[in-house]
């Protein structure tokens, strides 16, 4: 038996997931740091400290610390971590564990290596690094270890990446920063434009999980609400009360559970004002970058070998992270590419999941695995 334990963590732009190896995952909370002007100490991490985002008084800032899936600012990120490592620890442990963290597949030398450092100084023994393509499909549960090509395509808060696997290797990847921030980014220029109102990158992104929709208008329009009752099949409880707490403070669903009041800023007067906005309007907003999303997909897709191909046509294209959630989001990845797309079960946790996996049966994944 060990003496230590060892965690599987997913530093994502928008969630991070720690999961301990024979219990499962224990932690799941936003990258975002708060952080005092003053001296740079670390003032709230997590759920704690995205409650401050947008809200915070001037001498303290919070931050998101991990930037396109790679660390952005360093110091905040081994704080971060160190943070998660204990608490995932419980109180008190004498022996420091072995950590595995995912990385994007394209990340450099020095990307990984500061990922490594920074794991280092927040108390692990010996660090291990993941793709994360490789990552996401073992939590989805491909058999990635077998010669045929399985493709993958995971997004995020920040960034998709998209690769077909083999053999438990990377084949073929490509990536693209753009996740469900810009799609947040998106939603939030649209209503200003064509509304005169400032949202919120919160307001924003509940906008976009209420009401969000790929195909939009292209896809009958009736009983679209009820995404609703889907949603909270993804989340947990604690998320249910948070959404509500949301609703309140940013708008509501209309009684016809089509649309909703999103409440801002008016950008000409600057006094508060409530709008309405329809899927069809997010759908116009976000369209352009679920296309850039796609083109990526697409660009992986060209460059496999034909023999790889047919086994994709065949099972089709696996996606996961958060931003896959959204509502018809893989309806489009078949109508844009012609190969069916599923979205994975458990999508948002399956890069966690896969990395606990593979630190449960290390033997089986050494090859993919790279380690300090
Ligand atoms: P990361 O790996 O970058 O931390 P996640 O995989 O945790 O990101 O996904 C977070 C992103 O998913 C956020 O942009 C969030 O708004 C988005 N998201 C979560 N649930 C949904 C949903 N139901 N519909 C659309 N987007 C969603
Ligand atoms: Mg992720």
């Amino acid at each position: 038996m060990r003496l230590f334990k060892r965690l599987g963590i997913d530093l994502g732009t928008a969630n991070s997931v720690v999961y301990v190896a024979g219990q499962g995952i224990v932690l799941n909370e936003p990258t975002v740091v708060a952080v005092a002007v003053a001296d740079r100490t670390v003032v709230a991490v997590g759920n704690e400290a995205k409650e401050m985002l947008g809200r915070t008084p001037g001498n303290i800032i919070a931050t998101r610390p991990m930037r396109d899936g790679v660390i952005a600012d360093y110091v905040v990120t081994e704080a971060m971590l160190k943070y998660f490592i204990r608490k995932a620890m419980g109180k008190f442990y004498l022996w420091k564990p072995e950590v595995m963290i995912c990385v994007p597949a394209g990340c450099t030398q020095v990307e990984r290596r500061a990922v490594m450092d920074a794991a280092l100084q927040a108390g692990a023994r010996k660090v291990f690094l993941i793709e994360e393509p490789l990552a996401a499909a073992v939590g989805a549960g491909l058999p990635i270890g077998e010669a045929g090509g399985n493709m993958i395509v995971d997004i995020g808060g920040g960034a998709a990446e998209a690769a077909v696997i083999s053999l438990g290797g990377v084949v073929v990847h490509n990536s693209a920063r753009i996740g469900g921030n810009k799609l947040d980014e998106a939603i939030a220029g649209h209503i200003k434009k064509h509304h005169n109102l400032i949202i919120g990158d919160q307001t924003a992104e509940w906008v976009k999980i209420k009401i969000g929709d790929a195909l939009g208008y292209q896809s009958s329009v009736i009983g679209s609400r009820l995404q609703v009752s889907r949603l909270s099949v993804n989340q947990s409880k604690t998320d249910e009360l948070k959404t509500d707490k949301l609703e309140s403070e940013n708008g509501k669903l209309k009684t016809d559970n089509q649309t909703l009041e999103v409440k801002g800023r008016d950008a000409i007067n600057g006094l508060p004002r409530t709008v309405t906005v329809s899927p069809k309007d997010v759908t116009e907003a976000i369209r352009p970058r679920l296309l850039q999303i796609i083109s990526t997909i697409k660009s992986v897709l060209e460059q496999v070998p034909p023999e790889l191909s047919s086994d994709i046509i065949d099972r089709g294209i696996v996606m996961t992270g958060g931003t896959s959630l959204l509502k018809n989001f893989p309806k489009l990845v078949t109508q844009e590419t012609g190969v069916p797309a599923y979205v994975a079960e458990d999508a948002i946790l399956c890069v966690a999941k896969g990395t606990g996996i593979a630190l449960e049966n290390f033997e089986n994944y050494k090859r993919a695995i790279t380690s300090r």
